[in-house]
């Protein structure tokens, strides 16, 4: 079953009151697929997974391979196995969005999407790395930094989760960039994409794996807390 699974350590309603301290080695996490998205302790960077490689875009918008030690709170991670779903030209994010959408015809599924092309503008932005006592998402946003990039070919990749599942997930697209020449990249915040190939790749079954031995998430009282405005304020 693992091409149809996708896998996910940590939820992101852990990382909204601070719970930033990665709990699981990236060593281990890729050994539960060779594609995906994440970030490091403190929320530091964005992590692009491809082919098995680990690229972390950090907040001075530098690139650069992550070791297998270095830990995640929260990432997801899938085997590819996609389905080619044609060319897309000429359309800004909020319309690629709707596009992939159509393309998926359910907004109650798992997907990982990839387009590889030509973007005429990406917009991205990587967060800092926060140190401990660590703030709250919602703070860790208002701080991130953010990065333009025109004419560049290079990969757009991540997720699209249910809103059924918010909490656990963010619901909608989360998808990180990362240039051919690995020069640029981030979680995307915007854009326009000038040509690309589409593919995509539909989940039956999402593991979650919990960082149960940890001692602040042991701790955490998320009883009355308001995660889904938080995580929506952080994410958009
Ligand atoms: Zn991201």
């Amino acid at each position: 079953m693992t091409e149809s699974t996708l896998y996910q350590h940590g939820t992101l309603a852990l990382l909204v009151p601070g719970l930033f301290r990665g709990t699981m080695r990236v060593g281990e996490l890729m050994q539960h697929g060779d594609t995906g998205i994440g970030t490091l302790t403190g929320l530091d960077g964005e992590l692009v997974m491809e082919a098995g490689k680990v690229y972390q875009v950090a907040a001075t918008g530098q690139v650069r391979v992550v070791d297998p030690d270095e830990l995640v709170p929260f990432a997801n991670v899938h085997y590819a196995d996609y389905t080619d779903a044609g060319t897309l030209n000429k359309l800004a994010f909020t319309d690629l969005q709707a596009r992939l959408l159509e393309l998926m015809g359910t907004q109650n599924a798992f997907y990982a999407v990839r387009i590889h092309g030509e973007f005429s503008h990406v917009h991205t932005r990587a967060v800092a790395a926060q140190r401990e006592p660590y703030p709250t998402l919602v703070a860790t946003a208002a701080a991130q930094h953010e990065f333009h990039a025109d004419d560049v070919e290079g990969t757009l990749s991540g997720y699209f989760s249910p809103a059924l599942y918010a909490g656990a997930v963010s619901p909608g697209f989360h998808l990180h960039f990362l240039s051919d020449d690995h020069q640029f990249g981030g979680h995307v915040l915007g854009g326009e994409l000038a040509d690309g190939a589409v593919q995509l790749q539909r989940f039956d079954d999402f593991q979650l794996h919990l960082p149960n031995d940890d001692a602040d998430f042991k701790q955490a009282d998320f009883t009355g807390s308001d995660v889904l405005d938080q995580i929506h304020q952080a994410e958009n």
